[in-house]
């Protein structure tokens, strides 16, 4: 018999998902040593010898889980729907990092006419599969436009008629005139698992999700009414 491996890895990103997960890992009994936002290391030991924090870029989450490197990650639906989800569990809905997918243009830009006309439209996103889902399902023929951040810009420079991006209070589209004008859908950070480690580390795993579940339950403010809804909930 091999070595049992009962140590478990989580993958996060430093920032709002860091800092909006700190609290259900403490429900969970996990509290950092360091803080990431101060340190340079990108493995943090925990208060829990057998439990330790990756720190890696929002995108990069879902691939660290998918092979193993993490047992457990937390992402932004936004980011899970461009990802292939291979080797994946998505068991649980944190109800942290909140926020809805939306179609944004310049405030003084027509979007409901040009829709109408049948323009074709170009939109500048980071999030190339969740918008070409949106426009093909209401049968718009738009020119995808690869963009890595700061989205808000290209429709004031000319390099897009609109914009598929995160919205949470909407302060950064009004300080650059634009509105948002459709929403794709709610999201929100979820909890990933690797399927395989699952299977391995159940004694480890099971009851952190047990206790990141209860404590995610304290965050479940009844949502606002949304324009569209995915039916994608897990939870
Ligand atoms: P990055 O700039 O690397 O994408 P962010 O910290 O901006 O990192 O975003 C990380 C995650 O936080 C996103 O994938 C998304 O799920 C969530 N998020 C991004 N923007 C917002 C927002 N305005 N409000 C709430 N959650 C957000
Ligand atoms: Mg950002």
């Amino acid at each position: 018999m091999g070595i049992i491996m009962t140590g478990i890895t989580i993958a996060l990103s430093k920032g709002r998902i860091f800092d909006e997960t700190a609290p259900l890992l403490k429900a969970a009994g996990v509290i950092a040593l360091d803080d990431p936002e101060k340190s340079r290391k990108l493995i943090l030991a925990t208060n829990r010898p057998d439990v330790s924090l990756i720190i890696v870029r929002a995108s990069d989450v879902p691939t660290y889980v998918q092979y193993g490197a993490a047992d457990i990650g937390i992402a932004g639906k936004d980011v899970l729907l461009e990802h292939d989800g291979t080797g994946l569990y998505q068991p649980l809905d944190l109800n942290i990092a909140r926020c809805r997918m939306m179609v944004a243009v310049r405030d003084d830009f027509d979007y409901e006419a040009a829709v109408r006309q049948g323009a074709r439209l170009r939109v500048a996103t980071k999030y190339l599969h969740t918008a070409q889902e949106h426009f093909a399902e209401k049968s718009m023929h738009v020119d995808l436009i690869k963009l890595y951040g700061s989205m808000e810009l290209a429709p004031l420079v000319g390099l897009a008629d609109a914009i598929v991006d995160l919205v949470s209070s909407g302060h950064t589209l009004k300080a650059n005139h634009l509105k948002a004008v459709e929403e794709i859908m709610p999201v929100s950070a979820r909890l990933i698992v690797n399927q395989a480690a699952l299977k391995v580390k159940r004694e480890v795993i099971q009851p952190m999700l047990a206790a990141f579940s209860e404590a995610a339950k304290k965050n479940g403010m009844p949502r606002q009414k949304w324009i569209h809804n995915d039916g994608n909930m897990l939870l």
